[in-house]
Order: C-alpha cells, then structure tokens, then sequence
C-alpha cells in the first residue's frame, strides 16, 4: 500500500490515548490520521486490569483523573458504549499500620480534590466485606472508582473517531518521522508519506522511541504487569480491590471470574511480545489468598501481560516536546493510564486546538527529565 496523505494532524499509536485524541480533533474539523502499528487497542489499552481507580494516585495526577473520571459518565454519549464501566467503588486496604497511615494520608489529602475517600475499619470493615481475610486491619473506599473491559473501550474511542471522520490505519507503523519547514514528515511501514502540521506521540512503551527520533530524551523502562484469571466462583467481590504498595490487586466479574494482578512478568520489546512471570503468578495467588482465602485452591484458568511504559517517577510525559514545535507527547502512563485515557485524548485535542489546557500540565513537562538527544536523521 501507498500513497500520499497531508494532514492537520498525524497520530502515532491506536491505544486509548491516540484513539480519543483522533475523536476529539476529527469532531473539531481536523483532518487527522492514526497510525497503528497492529490493532486498535492491541497493546495496554487493552490488555490492562480494567481499574478505574483515582483512589492512590500521585495527587499531581489528580486534576487529570478527575476530569477523566467525569469522561467514563458520559461514554455512552461519546462513543456509543459505556465499556462496561461500572463505578462499583475501590476499596484499598491496609495489612498493617504502617500502610493504614497510608491510606489515611491520601484520603486527607484527597478532600482538597474534591474526592471523597471513606475510612472503614473494625466491625464495619467485616460487616460490610465479610469475604476479607484476617490479615486486613482496614481499609479505605472511593466509591466513585471502579472498573471497566479493556478490551472494548480503545476499540470504542477507535470506531467513534472513524464515525467523526479521522483515518485510522491498523497494522500500518510508523517506521520514522522528521520536521522541517513545511512540517511533519512521516515515512510508514506501508510506504505511505504523510505530511502534517501537528504530530502526536502516544506511541505507549515505544514513545521514548518516537521523542528520540525528535532529540527528546525520556528514560522510560517497558515493564509488564503480571495478570490472571481464575475460573468462575460464588460473585462476592463487587468493589475493586487493591493493597497498598500495589502487591495484589483484584475484581470479580459479575460472572464470577476473579481478575487479579500483582509484580511484574517479562517483555521482549523486538517481537513486542510479554508474558506474566513464571514466579509471580504463584508469588501473587498467594498475595491474593492473604486478603481472599476463599480464592485458595481456584484454577487459574489464563495469565497474560502487555508492555507499558514507566518513568522514574511514574508520572506521564503529556504536553509539548522540548526540541520541536507542533510536537505533542503523551506516554510513560507508569501503569495507570486506562482510566486516564478519555482525558488525555481531550487534553491533546485542546493543546493543538489552543495551545493551551484547562488541566494542570507541568508536574507532566518533559523537561523534568532535562535530557535532549542529538537529533537523529
Ligand atoms: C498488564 C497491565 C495492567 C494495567 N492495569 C491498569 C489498570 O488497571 N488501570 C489503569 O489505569 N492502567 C492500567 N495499566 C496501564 C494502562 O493500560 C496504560 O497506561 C494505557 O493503556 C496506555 O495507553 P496508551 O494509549 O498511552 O498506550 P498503548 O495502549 O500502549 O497504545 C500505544 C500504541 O502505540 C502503538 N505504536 C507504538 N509504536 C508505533 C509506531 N511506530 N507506529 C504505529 N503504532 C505504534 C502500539 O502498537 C500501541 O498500540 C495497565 C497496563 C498493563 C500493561
């Protein structure tokens, strides 16, 4: 395949981020392309857990989740599907003291947010999840998070992009890009040369690639979140779980399926393939019978992994690039970019729209990284 395409703006990468990017600008009036390097919501967008969670996170990432969290309401108006989102509440639990403190830290904090976090301890903690196991002392419940399928919601913003007029492109990568006066120019795998006045990077674990190719320089470490999946059982769990410090975490599909997640298993980033890790999976059923015993003695009946991008303060990169004007990054979501995902896209759409966002952006400057690359050709 080839051909010639000039665009407003080009798209690297069909994750959730790219995929709201593409709606938001083609409903603008944008001409606008995505390019996917396999299929739309191939990689983490939509092989994650499915948390929805803004309960633990850095409270620099809060604006953004909120605004998010607004999004997953209205998914139905924007995309036509509610990605089975339902806000079943996050319950985040302590094993000990130490991690009580932790919890009770971010809900204060929390509060100047705007978001309502509840302690929950002793009797209550027992009448109310009677399934918990011994070992949890307490706990702390944001009702307004929750969970959704990953595999739909990339697809969604996908199909609803299309619908408002962007080209999305699958399995077409983007093997390199260049800027010169008259723009973006961009090579794919196909052979197809696009020309573009705004190009967006959310290329996920492969965006460092994409900045390098600009001079941007951005440590980021693919990691791959180790997952499995037990064979239906009695649906007790309807919040999704997780423990501090992030060792386990669980839900229950309403067919009885317990999803669950914990340490990290391993990639290969030149086949872009990953694996849940041989220990992990056992070091993480153990992890999930501490705080589920019923779970104990479940088949397990899949494990799986994906590639995501992790910087070293586990923030994402979001907002323009440092050597190259009508350049926009957003990647290095640190695994827990799912629910940031519808924000992102509108966040992008408003920064080439009017230079500018509504949401606070610094704690994401790529310039924190301070690193330029020499450019290369
Ligand atoms: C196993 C796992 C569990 C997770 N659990 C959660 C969770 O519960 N909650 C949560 O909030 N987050 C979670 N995350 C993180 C979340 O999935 C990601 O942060 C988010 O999906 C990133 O979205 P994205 O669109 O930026 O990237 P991706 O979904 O990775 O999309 C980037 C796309 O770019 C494409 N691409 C790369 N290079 C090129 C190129 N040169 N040309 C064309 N295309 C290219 C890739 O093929 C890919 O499809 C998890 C991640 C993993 C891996």
């Amino acid at each position: 395949m080839t051909g010639r395409l000039s665009l407003d703006v080009a798209i690297i990468g069909g994750g959730t981020a790219g995929c709201a990017a593409a709606l938001h600008l083609a409903r603008r009036g944008l001409s606008v392309a995505l390019f996917e390097r396999r299929t739309v919501g191939s990689q983490a967008s939509g092989v994650n857990f499915g948390g929805v969670r803004e309960q633990g996170r850095d409270f620099a990432e809060l604006p953004l989740s909120r605004r998010s969290r607004r999004i997953w309401d209205e998914l139905p108006a924007l995309i036509g599907s509610d990605g089975e989102f339902m806000a079943t509440g996050h319950l985040k639990l302590a094993r000990d003291e130490d991690q009580m403190a932790v919890l009770e830290a971010f809900a204060t904090g929390a509060a100047d947010y705007g978001l309502a976090v509840e302690r929950i301890t002793g009797n209550r903690l027992r009448a109310d999840y009677p399934w918990l196991g011994p070992k949890v002392i307490g706990a702390t419940l944001c009702r307004s998070d929750g969970q959704a399928n990953p595999r739909i919601v990339a697809p969604g913003f996908g199909q609803a992009a299309r619908r408002a007029g962007a080209q999305v492109f699958e399995h077409e990568a983007v093997r390199h890009a260049t800027r010169d006066a008259g723009g973006f120019r961009i090579e794919t795998e196909a052979g197809r040369q696009v020309t573009a006045a705004t190009l967006i990077n959310v290329a996920g674990a492969w965006g460092a690639t994409v900045a390098g190719w600009f001079g941007d320089a951005v440590p980021i470490a693919p990691r791959s979140p180790s997952m499995q999946v037990t064979e239906p059982l009695p649906y007790r769990v309807k919040v999704n779980v997780g423990v501090v410090g992030g060792d386990v975490y669980a839900r229950q599909t309403p067919r009885g399926n317990v999803i669950f997640g914990g340490g990290q298993g391993w990639n290969d980033m030149a086949t872009i393939t990953s694996r849940a890790g041989e220990t992990e999976v056992m070091a993480a059923m153990r992890r999930l019978t501490g705080i589920l015993p019923w779970a104990g003695g479940a088949h397990v009946i899949r494990t799986w992994s994906g590639i995501e991008g992790f910087t070293p303060d586990d923030l994402p990169v979001l907002g323009s690039s440092v050597t190259t004007p009508g350049l926009l990054h957003a990647f290095g979501f640190s695994g827990h970019g799912f629910q940031l995902g519808p924000a992102v896209g509108e966040v992008l759409a408003e920064l080439v729209l009017t230079g500018r966002s509504e949401t606070p952006l610094a704690p994401f400057s790529i310039e924190r990284f301070g690193g330029v690359l020499a450019a290369s050709a």
